[in-house]
């Protein structure tokens, strides 16, 4: 950020550990570090957490991560829907194709708006003595030692409502979603594994003879999920990558799309307010290295996941829970943090990535890009989902590779009862 003549110079702010991001990577790193006693500062630069169609899909490994830090209690209270089991409607029935059920404590899925989930988080991490949340803070640059940017990342630049800072910290924890700026400027090599579909998110009024459960609605050229709200839909219409502008351009299209998937569902489009419809531009990459000295990347930020599963906001507070617990008792010394600590954090989360990208590739190679270049009306159930949906163990194994997942985390470090030493 270049500084003309007679601007003043940045603020100067200190940290020991700086997040910029208040996204759930960056809110529950942040209440973990804040409740082992760390001085911990989190920037995020929207003033407020109110954004719809963002992951809101809370699986049992978060589920347990909200016990750990002693919130389930509070996280129940929050508005929401449980699903113990996910279902595909095709033409002729719907089946449950994947089951909860059997998983403990939580048998269930959870839909939360995203934003009372970061309130919740925010507003304990408030209480700790040691964290400041800055919002409406955007982070504009990294800041290295010497003003060497081959050297250690000593902080950022950043712009809020009073001018520029420069916040300097002993780690910069970079939480800043799938188009990270900070990823962008450290010079980390990003590995991108491709989607052929983008995902329109948009509301419908939902009636009483709608089915009571969010599923997938089986198509042919495209496909749909519908989470069930209550009174209405979000529904996420799913494209070919080079459809979905002219779709969302025009409302006669998206209305033709909806009658070929779902007759009963097109006449509701007219309900759709003016700009009610939010194109996702479905992204499937990784990191190579997520770290450098003074700087690791984590959520979106390391990788973007692909909606299949809906484990995007999972796997964020998966990976802030890994480096609380690994970087937690480090950052609560003065010594700088050494990299070999953030190579842990990597490697410890990496087999899961990679492991979950795996089978989203392999499922937008097999289903997803097959479904979309095929026309016609939509399918019958095929042979091989009814023989799924009769079979528990097949039914158990999705719930488990997304609701859990391989190497689930727990916090020991911020766990309940930390407050802030
Ligand atoms: C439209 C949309 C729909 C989605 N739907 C689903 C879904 O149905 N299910 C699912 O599991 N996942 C979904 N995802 C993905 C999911 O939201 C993310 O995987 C998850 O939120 C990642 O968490 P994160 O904390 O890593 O990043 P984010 O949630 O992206 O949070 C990053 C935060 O950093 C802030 N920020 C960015 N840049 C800066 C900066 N320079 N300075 C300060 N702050 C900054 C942003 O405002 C944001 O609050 C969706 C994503 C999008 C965009």
């Amino acid at each position: 950020m270049a500084a003309s003549a007679g601007d003043a110079p940045p603020r100067r702010i200190r940290a020991r550990c700086l997040i910029v991001g208040g996204g759930p990577a960056g809110m529950l790193l942040g209440l973990q570090l804040a409740r082992g006693g760390v001085e911990v500062v989190v920037l995020e630069k929207h003033a407020d957490f109110l954004r719809d169609f963002r992951g809101d899909t809370v699986h049992p490994s978060t589920l347990r991560l909200l016990d750990d830090l002693g919130l389930g209690d509070a996280f129940a209270r929050l508005p929401q829907r449980r699903e113990r089991a996910l279902h595909v409607r095709f033409a002729d029935r719907m089946l449950a194709l994947a089951d909860f059920g059997w998983l403990r404590p939580h048998p269930w899925l959870a839909f939360v708006p995203q934003w009372d989930l970061l309130d919740l988080l925010a507003g304990q991490a408030r209480a700790c003595p040691r964290f400041a949340l800055r919002m409406a803070t955007e982070a504009t640059a990294l800041c290295f030692d010497g003003d060497d940017p081959g050297g250690r990342v000593a902080g950022v630049l950043a712009r809020d409502a009073q001018g520029s800072l420069r916040i300097e910290a002993d780690l910069v924890v970079a939480a800043d979603g799938r188009d990270s700026v900070l990823r962008a400027q450290s010079g980390l090599p990003l590995r991108e594994l491709g989607a052929p579909m983008d995902v329109l998110w948009f509301r419908l009024p939902r009636e009483a003879r709608d089915p009571d459960c969010t599923h997938a609605v089986a198509g042919r050229g495209q496909f749909m999920v519908m989470i069930h709200r209550g009174d209405y839909w979000q529904v996420g219409l799913i494209l070919p990558k080079d459809a979905a502008g002219a779709v969302a351009a025009s409302p006669t299209e998206l209305q033709a799309r909806l009658h070929a998937l779902a007759p009963d569902l097109d006449a509701r489009v007219t309900a759709l307010a003016a700009g009610g419809l939010h194109r996702l531009q479905v992204r499937v990459s990784r990191l190579r290295r997520w770290h450098r000295p003074g700087l690791l990347c984590i959520g979106d930020a390391a990788h973007a996941m692909s909606p299949i599963g809906g484990v995007g906001i999972n796997l964020a507070f998966q990976d802030a829970a890994a480096a609380g617990n690994l970087l937690g008792p480090a950052l609560c010394g003065a010594a700088p943090v050494p990299e070999a600590l953030l190579a842990r954090v990597q490697r410890r989360r990496m087999l899961p990535t990679r492991l979950i990208q795996r089978v989203q590739i392999e499922l937008q190679r097999r289903v997803v890009a097959r479904a979309l270049a095929a026309g016609g009306p939509p399918p019958r159930a095929p042979r091989l989902a009814r023989l799924a949906s009769r079979l528990p163990v097949v039914r158990a194994l999705p719930a488990w590779l997304f609701g859990l997942g391989p190497r689930p985390e727990r916090i020991r470090f911020g766990a309940a009862g930390d407050s802030g030493r």
